[in-house]
């Protein structure tokens, strides 16, 4: 059991982090391990001999070019704010919770932007898939990145002296939140959507039906949906759903958001 405990070890943490490989590796078992999950329990059929290496080429895209030219863009237009030492005083998990709150709540409101009529266009590719799976989430215009970026930078500044990990771990939370938003699967825990988005939820917000083109517009939290007037319920919603956006648009169009 000698290579369980080097993987384990913080040798190997290190290894992975010089190397940048970490990133790499995770990918590759969210590509396994989630794709396994949705073979098992899929909320509907999707070829993915058809889809996957088209959505693999997006992920890199995105990966290399869409989300740091958003992350360059975003050094010279985001706000961080200086927070007061009363608030930096407070125990590192209830600013952990802020920092949460914050961001999706910031982003709930991004993402109502992008569903008004001239914003659209750099939000339109997101929703521009006919089927969804795990990896159909990744599609994002360099605009919207910049725009969605900016909630989470504001409320970094509540994780000011963090251990270092905190960037790593925040990095992992929102691959997974984008992977399960838009998995395949019969996840049905009704419970669970008081507090958070579940796939299902997440499906309507993609469905092509009109009345549900501003349904379900959080990212983390329901409780916006809820306050704001944007809340369906998954249960009254009537399958099978369908998806996309019912137009064709050039992709060059659609990837720049223009
Ligand atoms: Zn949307
Ligand atoms: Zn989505």
């Amino acid at each position: 059991m000698e290579w369980i405990e080097w993987l384990l070890s913080s040798e190997f943490r290190k290894f992975l982090l010089d190397h940048d490989l970490f990133f790499p590796l995770l990918f590759l078992g969210r590509l396994i391990g989630i794709t396994a999950i949705e073979l098992l329990r899929p909320a509907r059929a999707v070829s993915y001999r058809k889809v996957i290496l088209y959505d693999l080429t997006v992920f890199v895209v995105f990966q290399f070019v869409i989300f740091p030219s958003a992350e360059y863009i975003d050094r010279y237009i985001a706000i961080r704010p200086q927070l007061p030492d009363t608030i930096l005083a407070m125990p590192f998990p209830v600013r952990v919770l802020c920092y949460f709150v914050i961001a999706d709540f910031g982003h709930y409101w991004i993402h109502r932007l992008m569903h008004t009529t001239h914003v659209w266009r750099i939000h339109k590719w997101h929703h521009a898939p006919t089927y969804m799976y795990w990896l159909a989430g990744t599609r994002t215009t360099v605009p919207q990145q910049v725009l969605v970026n900016l909630p989470y930078i504001f409320a970094w500044s509540f994780l000011a002296g963090g251990p270092w990990w905190m960037g790593l771990m925040i990095g992992v939370f929102n691959s997974f939140q984008n992977d399960w938003m838009h998995v395949n699967v019969t996840w049905r825990s009704n419970w669970l959507e008081w507090f958070i988005v579940t796939p299902r939820y997440h499906h309507i917000h993609h469905s092509d039906n009109p009345a549900h083109y501003k349904a379900n517009l959080a990212a983390l939290f329901t409780i916006w949906d809820r306050l704001f007037g944007t809340y369906v319920n998954p249960d009254d919603v009537k399958e099978p759903l369908s998806f996309g956006i019912g137009e064709k648009v050039p992709l060059v169009r659609l990837a720049l958001g223009v």
